[in-house]
């Protein structure tokens, strides 16, 4: 084998021993919490009303709400320490009741950027029952525009995530990072803006280790030449 060779495996190894080490650091770090057991029964009975509804209300936002609730049943972000069940009842005595506005800033004063909310009612502990207020459109400039239904579907996704005790993430790409509840027309693909400046940094860290590495070896090999000159190849034998 030459010695070039040698060089690159010790780079290559170096490196998958780094993405290693980044994969278990990120996934021991705690996961932000609003509550650990947010809810002392099951399942938690849901209430959709898609009755008294905004003049902008579209009846597929209700089924984005669905997929949303499926999304969780299913394992969601994997954030969740327990399998949540849902049951969407008829009455408005749910444990979650979840309604759209025409503007969430008119009806209900919320800062700017706010496109969904949960508001719960916390007892010993405890959820003891919640709303979620969706809006379904708002201004962009001094045009109204309506939300799309992947926007609801992810803002739905969101509030939910909170509804089951997850606080806000900083991971760009986790559904519980603010982003989620911005109005702006929400597409995950944008928001990895923060991805090309990490790839850098790892690159970068990475020539200079390899670049440690192979003078490393470098020098060690000039010294065993320097060795065999002065002491011949007996050693060696
Ligand atoms: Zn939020």
């Amino acid at each position: 084998m030459s010695e070039k060779y040698y060089d690159v495996t010790i780079f290559i190894i170096t490196f998958l021993v780094l993405i290693s080490i980044s994969q278990v650091a990120s996934a021991s770090a705690e996961y932000p919490k609003l509550l650990d057991v947010p809810w002392d029964h099951s399942p938690i009975t849901v209430f959709i009303d898609d009755v008294y509804v905004p003049p902008h209300y579209s009846p597929t936002y209700r089924t984005q709400v669905e997929s949303a609730l499926l999304y969780w049943e299913d394992g969601g972000n994997g954030k969740l320490d327990f399998t949540p069940y849902f049951e969407i009842v008829d009455t408005d005595d749910a444990d979650i009741r979840i309604m759209w506005v025409e503007n969430i800033e008119e009806v209900i004063g919320t800062k700017e950027g706010v496109a969904g909310f949960w508001s719960p009612y916390v007892v010993n502990g405890v959820y003891l029952r919640g709303d979620i207020v969706l809006e379904v459109g708002n201004y962009q400039g001094y045009a109204w525009r309506q939300y799309g239904d992947l926007n609801m579907f992810l803002v739905a996704k969101h509030e939910l995530g909170h509804a089951l005790g997850l606080a806000h993430s900083n991971d760009r790409k986790d559904i519980m990072y603010p982003t989620y509840e911005e109005r702006d027309n929400v597409n995950p693909l944008l928001l990895s803006a923060t991805r090309p400046i990490l790839l850098v940094f790892g690159v970068v860290s990475l020539a200079v280790i390899g670049f440690l590495l192979v003078s490393w070896r470098r020098c060690k090999r000039k010294r065993e030449q320097l060795e065999m000159e002065l002491f011949g190849e007996s050693e060696h034998l």
